[in-house]
């Protein structure tokens, strides 16, 4: 065993590869089913929604708490990045996780580390063209948390919805054993989407965020009742446009499972926005089906 301590209710904090496999090995030699949910800590309800998600499938639930430098670019928010890992702890001790994996940097990328996970296809377009380099850092370290841990599940928001596909997709290419489980977003009263970037925005940008839900919901009714998808797609823009956003970086249909482009509705889509307030980009999709 490990010399990890506990922390609230049961969750212990481990920081290594070997603490975290001894933890997953004794529990599943026992017979119990481990869930993972990756994060980037700062956690907030739907977080723990991927967790309890996880407690209804699994015996044990290992959270991974990793700001992981690869996925952001030169000029992206690591170094403001919001951390707390107590306040994380104490969420997950009240929720009920039974282990919280935080390694460091040095832990996850150790000298010489050469190795880059690229998934093709799935990321041309939408985040992967606005942040280049972005999900081969995902994918990098999904699969190692995933080789890491070795659950029989792993659970990710539908929230960030490209990164859910592209994860998929590699857990498949890569014969990775746990199943990836996709979870729908949790939102504000007023429709906003979770998110700990929501952190960022002032009052007066907090206001004008939820436009951007509103954006998408108008857009999949109006598609849903059979409008043309490229002006809906623009209205949709200019709403967000008019509502306040600063700039508007994608609203796209997609292919719910392939993620190709649609230009007509035939089969089960997903619209799909990004767009900025200040230095604050904002992502959210909902589903959208064919009459
Ligand atoms: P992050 O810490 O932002 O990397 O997110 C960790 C996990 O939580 C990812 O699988 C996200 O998709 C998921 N997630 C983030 N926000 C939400 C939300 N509002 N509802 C459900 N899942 C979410």
């Amino acid at each position: 065993m490990d010399s990890a301590a506990p922390l609230a209710g049961s969750l212990a904090i481990v920081r290594t590869v070997a603490e975290l496999r001894a933890r997953v090995r004794i529990w599943r030699a026992g017979g119990e089913r481990v869930g993972l949910v990756p994060t980037m800590g700062a956690l907030h309800d739907g977080h723990l929604s991927l967790v309890a998600r996880a407690q209804e499938d699994c015996d044990r639930v290992v959270v991974t708490l990793f700001v992981n430098p690869k996925q952001f670019g030169p000029n992206e928010d690591f170094a403001r990045y919001p951390r707390d890992e107590s306040a994380d702890a104490a969420k997950l001790g009240a929720a009920g996780a039974d282990l919280l994996y935080a390694p460091d940097v040095a832990m996850m990328y150790g000298d010489g580390f050469a190795t880059t996970v690229t998934v093709v296809g799935l990321t041309d377009g939408m985040e992967g063209a606005v942040r280049p380099g972005h999900f081969a850092g995902v994918a990098t370290v999904v699969a190692k948390l995933l080789n890491q841990a070795g659950a029989d599940d792993a659970y990710f928001g539908e929230k960030d919805y490209q990164q859910l596909a592209v994860i998929r997709r590699l857990a498949d290419d890569l014969d990775i054993a746990t199943r990836i489980h996709g979870v729908p977003t949790v939102r504000e009263a007023d429709g906003l989407a979770l998110s700990s970037r929501n952190a960022y925005l002032t009052n007066d940008q907090r206001k004008i965020a939820p436009a951007l839900q509103r954006g998408l919901a108008a857009a999949a009714a109006a598609l849903a009742g059979g409008a043309a998808v490229q002006s809906t797609l623009d209205a949709a823009c200019a709403a967000i446009l008019k509502a306040g956003f600063d700039a508007v970086d994608y609203v796209e249909l997609r292919d719910a499972y392939t993620l190709a482009s649609l230009s007509t509705l035939t089969r089960p889509a997903r619209l799909l926005a990004a767009a900025r307030l200040g230095k604050t980009r904002l992502l959210d999709n909902l589903a959208v089906d064919p009459r």
